[in-house]
């Protein structure tokens, strides 16, 4: 018999929202972290992609847009020294929320406490024990030296990941040596916002908004909303800093005078943060009972996208832990959360490396690419398959040896429906984060299929128009897992669902 079922290491966006995740389905969870007090150093400034969509699915967006209490930031975001501007498309692939990270992780830290998970703060992981049927960690913490075990392990522990290295897994990748710098501070009224959106500085005059290659590095000016602005710098800069210590606006000042040969005025800091890019990712997110996830699986050598990543490992993993703690998870379920968000990983570290070459490229020959890429960002297309590829919304899940119907493997889209009960949506069904059989047009011969499964299985009967399939099973983290063709014969329809609840439920 093991302590708990599930110990996560790590307090941050990843572990905690793996702690929801795993209570959501009624899984013990113990999350043991280091620090005592959630570290007050500005990380990320909040968050974006396709997690706004699976929070608003779990019910939680809410919360965290209370906390932010400022408006949705213009959809536009920074790809590789180039500017990339959702703002014309109908549907922005891209959006974010503005919350500073120890924000971020207060609100989910209330919310996995009101959920039932057992947060240790001040306990520290610092071995491990695995054998076929548990696995036991070795903790440091307030009251002295203790072992806790589970059924499994996650490293949610970030990126000098300790259980990463206890697991023996290889963290392979590269480290590229630039001091980039980004702020957000008020702007001061010297600094003019001009209708066109560029600046007026006094002693530089006209500022291009947007991002600016310099002979000694990157300097980028943009407004998030016309009170702000958001300040950044990139350099090859020979001296070290320490993350514990905050950067001030003069540390940033100085390095605008060093990139951009000029003195910008400043305002108040909002926030403020300076960081390396590294490409690094983990050979495998699984060894026998021990998981990574987040930071501790992968490194991107880009802003905006990590907290998403990460706090998509969790969602995609939750479930599937959760099915093996159940008791009917099928063989090879918890594997696929590798093949999935391994997967995932590296389209990210694809465009992310690819941002690299994009800015850093001083030569004739970047330039030119960076021209091209601008050129092709005129058109909508092109526009929207970037957005979602930062977003991460474009990674599918397929079902493996399945005939695929092409919703297979895509994030459900948020249909209205109207059941026996009244209306409802897919997103307010994705609360509870369990599967479900959606029946789109009363096909009683496929709700009697699911219905060995209906003790992990919810079978709704609803309408929508248009409708896009005649049904859709929902896996937990919202994408398709099967789909039926409207009006396609039960014959056909029947056994690929059977085949799809076997090989996703069990
Ligand atoms: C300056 C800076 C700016 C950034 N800006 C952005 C941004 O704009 N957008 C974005 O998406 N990302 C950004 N990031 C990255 C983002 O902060 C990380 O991707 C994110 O924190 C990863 O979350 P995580 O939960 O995986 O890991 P972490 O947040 O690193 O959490 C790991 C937790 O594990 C704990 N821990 C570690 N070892 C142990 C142990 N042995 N025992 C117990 N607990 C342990 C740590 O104390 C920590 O709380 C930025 C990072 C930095 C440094």
């Amino acid at each position: 018999m093991t302590d708990t079922d599930v110990i996560v290491v790590g307090a941050g966006p990843t572990g905690l929202m793996l702690a929801a995740e795993l209570r959501l389905a009624g899984v013990g969870v113990v999350v043991l972290e280091r620090r005592p007090r959630i570290n007050e150093v500005a990380k990320a400034g909040g968050l974006g992609g396709q997690i706004l969509h699976v929070l608003r699915y779990r019910g939680l967006l809410e919360r965290f847009e209370a906390a932010s209490g400022r408006p949705r930031p213009t959809p536009q975001f920074p790809f590789g020294g180039l500017h990339v501007d959702f703002t014309r498309l109908a549907e922005p692939p891209m959006e974010a929320l503005l919350l500073p990270q120890p924000r971020i992780e207060a609100v989910l830290e209330e919310y996995v406490r009101e959920c039932g998970a057992d947060v240790r703060r001040g306990h520290e992981v610092l071995g491990l024990d695995e054998d076929p049927a548990e696995v036991s960690v070795d903790v440091r913490g307030p009251d002295g030296a203790h072992r806790v075990s589970a059924r499994y392990v996650v490293g949610c522990d970030g990126v000098r990941s300790r259980v990463r290295d206890l697991a023996g897994i290889a963290f392979t990748g590269v480290s590229y040596p630039e001091v980039n710098r980004l702020a957000h501070v008020t702007r001061p009224p010297s600094v003019t916002l001009r209708e066109d959106g560029d600046y007026e500085a006094p002693g530089i005059g006209l500022l291009r908004s947007g991002y600016t290659q310099t002979d000694h590095g990157m300097f980028a000016i943009a407004s998030m909303t016309p009170d702000e602005l958001t300040v950044y710098t990139s350099e090859e800069d020979p001296d070290t800093y320490d993350d514990e210590i905050p950067m001030t606006v003069t540390e940033l000042a100085d390095s605008i005078r060093r990139v951009l040969g000029a003195d910008l005025p400043l305002g108040e800091p909002i926030t403020m943060t300076r960081f390396t890019y590294h490409a690094r990712h983990a050979e495998r997110y699984r060894a026998g009972r021990i998981l990574l996830a987040g930071d501790a699986a992968h490194r991107f050598p880009a802003g905006g996208v990590a907290v998403n990543a990460g706090m998509l490992d969790a969602v995609n993993l939750g479930w599937k832990l959760a099915a093996d703690v159940a008791g009917w998870a099928p063989t090879g379920l918890v594997d696929t959360y590798h093949d999935e968000r391994h997967r995932a990983g590296a389209r990210t570290l694809m465009h992310t490396q690819a941002q690299v070459a994009l800015r850093r490229g001083a030569d004739p020959a970047a330039e030119a690419l960076r021209e091209l890429l601008s050129e092709l960002l005129l058109d909508e297309d092109p526009v929207r398959r970037i957005g979602r590829l930062i977003a991460g919304s474009d990674v599918t899940h397929p079902t493996p040896g399945l005939d695929q119907h092409p919703l297979v493997g895509t994030f459900a889209p948020d249909l209205p429906l109207r059941t026996a009960e009244g209306t409802t949506t897919v997103a307010t069904l994705m609360h509870t984060a369990r599967p479900v059989l959606l029946d789109l047009a009363d096909r009683e011969a496929l709700r009697e299929t699911a219905r060995g499964w209906q003790d992990r299985v919810e079978i709704v009967t609803a309408r929508t128009d248009p409708r896009p399939a005649d049904a859709l099973l929902i896996r937990p983290d919202a994408h398709i897992a099967w789909a039926t063709d409207v009006g396609e014969p039960h014959d056909t329809a029947g056994p690929a669902l059977r085949d799809a609840l076997t090989y996703w439920f069990g």
